[in-house]
């Protein structure tokens, strides 16, 4: 599931919008606020952001400027009722990759967020970490070069963790992003013995433990 970040202080646009993303298969998390979004972005890894820019306490631009600046790779999309060319023109310097004025239909959106999710994903290369790689296109991670078969759960913890290779991530990081078969939250257990596992499968150093913090993978290595 795609995380993506919905920044906007009208309501009826939050409830249409959230109900149609959900619909395709997004998990959507809903911002009023500008400070909201930013103190959020320090706990989720979002895979696209839709921003409205006039917000009660501040600007969507400066919100695409914080959010390029965590993960320049992050597409943003601005969904604003602000139409004169300047507008368009400041969205775009400020890093956004589509704008979209209100009012405007959901089809058309999901299908920008669709095509600037694509753009983004093609140039996405082979991540490695020791013996380690990892290709976030397929989907697959090779230990010494062999596949290694993960289950859906070990799959989203490993993947997160590559999404921020070299950093640590702590533990309500990773649960806040994953989930069961069912869509449920994982517990902290669960979590546990799920990390445990994808040692055995990765070996003992791939996932390492900071103790206190959290977790992380590191980055490079002599992967095969
Ligand atoms: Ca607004």
């Amino acid at each position: 599931m795609k995380q993506l970040l919905l920044v906007e202080d009208n309501d009826m646009i939050v409830k249409g919008l959230s109900y149609a993303l959900r619909q395709e298969q997004f998990q959507v998390h809903v911002c009023n606020t500008a400070r909201e979004a930013e103190n959020l972005a320090g706990s989720v890894v979002f895979d696209i952001a839709i921003l409205d820019i006039g917000l009660p306490d501040g600007s969507g631009y400066d919100i695409c400027r914080y959010l390029k600046s965590i993960d320049s790779e992050l597409p943003v999309i601005f969904l604003t009722a602000k139409d004169e060319e300047t507008d368009v023109v400041t969205g775009f310097d400020a890093g956004a990759d589509d704008y979209v004025i209100k009012p405007f239909r959901n089809r058309e959106l999901l299908s920008r967020i669709n095509n600037a999710l694509r753009r983004y994903k093609k140039g996405g290369s082979m991540l490695t970490s020791g013996a380690l790689s990892f290709d976030p296109d397929q989907g697959i991670v090779y230990r010494d070069g062999v596949e290694v078969p993960l289950t859906a759960l070990e799959f989203r913890i490993v993947s997160y963790l590559f999404q921020n290779q070299g950093r640590t991530v702590s533990r309500e990081q990773i649960l806040s992003r994953i989930w069961d078969i069912s869509g449920n939250f994982v517990n902290d257990n669960t979590l546990t013995v799920s990390i445990k596992r994808i040692r055995e499968k990765l070996g003992p150093e791939s996932v390492i433990t900071v103790k206190g913090l959290g977790y992380r993978i590191e980055k490079g290595g002599t992967s095969k």
